[in-house]
């Protein structure tokens, strides 16, 4: 039988991630090494919409893959939410005769290819890219361990000056409804606490947990916030607090915001990219469908959409342990 995937379609939808780039990289060159014709949708679901559809061939992916966002462009798509919309966006599908989807982002543009799938039985395939690691059924997402890199880069910034100064700094991160980043960067970047949206600590415990590393020497901290803790206020409200509470501290609150989102990818995300760019289409032309990419054990496996929408990625709970241990 001749295979029936003859163009495939490519989008990258949501927040954007180091590593999107590398992975645009790999699916069009792959569908390339398929002889398979492949098109990129510009801004996610509403260049589907808007029909912004380019041909793409191996040479227009040439030196994308050491650069961060996304040389798609990435949006957020109130229409795409409405079945009109999503009527529009098969009207593209149809015009360029894409007999499947490539979507690159996080658990929204999963649930939006999702109900694609559904309404108009087009194959999609998932690939998760998204810096908060939030997406069950993968150990990583791509833009994680840039994301990471870049926080602790960041930290280590800030140590030099909480040093200089006998500062107690917060340090807030992204992570609004998960403390990956922050978990793996305070234990990295040797942060006194970590305030995470898993697991409420407790303020009381965060001022006796300074109060003792004051005691024992310390005359500088970090304490790195994610955007979501649990603790019920802001990071400024959280300094507020604690300096009222510690008024020999000179306390100061960075957020980190955006920058976390950018930057060149790091070497694990570029072949992390790679490897799931590739996988997306030989599992398209195995006849997979309405599955996202994932790696586990280095090993890259598949799971049904909607499990990698509905199940919750847990945090190692063991780092925490290993971060109490670590700032005695
Ligand atoms: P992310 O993919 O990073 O989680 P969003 O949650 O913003 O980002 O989702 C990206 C896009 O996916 C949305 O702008 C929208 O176009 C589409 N999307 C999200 N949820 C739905 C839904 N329930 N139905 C249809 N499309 C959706």
């Amino acid at each position: 039988m001749s295979n029936p995937i003859k163009n495939i379609g490519v989008l990258t939808s949501g927040g954007d991630a180091p590593g999107m780039n590398a992975a645009v990289r790999a699916v069009v060159r792959s569908a390339a090494y398929h002889s398979i014709k492949c098109v990129g949708i510009y801004q996610g679901y509403q260049g589907l919409i808007d029909d912004k559809v380019k041909v793409m061939n191996a040479r227009s992916v040439n030196n994308i893959i050491n650069k961060g966002g996304t040389i798609l462009k990435s949006a957020r798509c109130l229409e795409f939410r409405t079945k009109e919309g999503r009527q529009a966006a098969y009207k593209t599908i149809e015009k360029h005769q894409i007999d499947a989807l490539v979507v690159i982002g996080g658990d929204g543009s999963f649930t939006g290819a999702m109900i694609f799938q559904e309404e108009f039985k087009l194959p999609v395939i998932g690939i998760p890219g998204t810096i908060d690691n939030d997406i069950f059924g993968t150990s990583h997402t791509i833009g994680y361990d840039t994301a990471l890199n870049t926080v602790i880069e960041a930290i280590d910034k800030i140590r030099d000056t909480a040093i200089s100064h006998n500062r107690l700094f917060f340090v807030e991160v992204m992570g609004r409804d998960a403390g990956h980043i922050a978990l793996n960067a305070g234990i990295g970047a040797g942060a006194e606490e970590v305030l995470i949206p898993e697991e409420n600590l407790g303020l009381e415990r965060l001022l006796d947990s300074l109060k003792r590393s004051e005691k024992s020497g310390k005359s500088s901290s970090i304490v790195v916030v994610a955007e979501g803790d649990k603790t019920g206020r802001n990071v400024f409200e959280i300094a507020e607090y604690v300096e009222k509470n510690m008024p020999y501290y000179d306390v100061r609150v960075s957020v980190l915001g955006h920058m976390q989102r950018g930057g060149s990818p790091s070497c694990f995300d570029r072949v992390l990219a790679s490897r799931m760019g590739v996988y997306a289409i030989e599992s398209l032309l195995e006849g997979k469908s309405n599955v996202m990419i994932g790696v586990k054990n280095e090993q890259m496996i598949l799971s049904p959409l909607e499990k990698a929408i509905k199940g919750k990625s847990e945090i190692n709970r063991d780092l925490i342990r290993v971060s109490d241990i670590l700032t005695v």
